[in-house]
């Protein structure tokens, strides 16, 4: 079973990934985690990644879809994996039904969690809140300015994505601003229903 959850920055998809991979042995595959471990240590990747990081752009195609493509080859994601912030525009997305073909595995189920955005920033305040407090740090990109652009380039580039699956047959609308229970609870539901 693969399956991407599809949503603006803070809609709660990490949260819900990391869920699914405990309660039901999915992996999740975050391009985000990937990036920011790339800049912890300190790789070109990772430089060159910060900067795009920081400001709320998009780090280049070609880098996230080698990650992603050589994470799925790994034996613990045979089960299969949750996407978790990739694809992000209509290359990634091409090149996703590409290599899943070329791997012999196919995109079970797209599941859009959908936020008031006004919402989002008062979440990001909360976070960069509760991170400031738990470690003394904040993610560089918890900021409401960075909030601001990474959405635009969300309706911009990601938000195109839902057409593309919904005429696949595969997209699936959950109301993000439920508790985190419910939201799982609903997930969940719909994975059950993926023969
Ligand atoms: P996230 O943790 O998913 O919100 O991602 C944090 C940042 O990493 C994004 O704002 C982008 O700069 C970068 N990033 C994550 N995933 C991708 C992706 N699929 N394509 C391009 N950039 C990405």
């Amino acid at each position: 079973m693969n399956l991407i959850l599809l949503g603006a920055p803070g809609a709660g998809k990490g949260t819900q990934a990391a869920r699914l991979q405990d309660e039901r042995g999915l992996v999740q595959l975050s391009t985000g985690d990937m990036l920011r471990a790339a800049v912890a240590a300190g790789t070109e990747t990772g430089r060159q990644a910060k900067v795009l990081m920081d400001q709320g752009g998009l780090v280049p195609d070609a880098v996230v879809v080698g990650i992603i493509s050589d994470r799925i080859d790994q034996p613990d994601c045979k089960r299969g994996c949750i996407l978790d912030g990739f694809p992000r525009n209509e290359a990634q997305a091409l090149a996703l039904d590409a290599m899943l073909v070329k791997k012999g595995q196919k995109l079970d189920l797209v599941i859009e969690v959908k936020v008031d955005e006004q919402i989002l920033f008062d979440r990001i305040r909360n976070r960069a809140a509760e991170s400031a407090q738990a470690t003394g740090s904040v993610r560089a990109d918890d900021n409401e300015e960075t909030l601001r652009n990474r959405l635009g380039v969300y309706h911009a580039q990601t938000a195109p994505l839902l057409p593309y699956y919904r005429a696949q047959g595969k997209l699936r609308t959950i109301d993000g601003m439920q508790t985190v229970d419910d939201v799982a609870r609903l997930i969940g539901l719909l994975l059950d229903a993926v023969k």
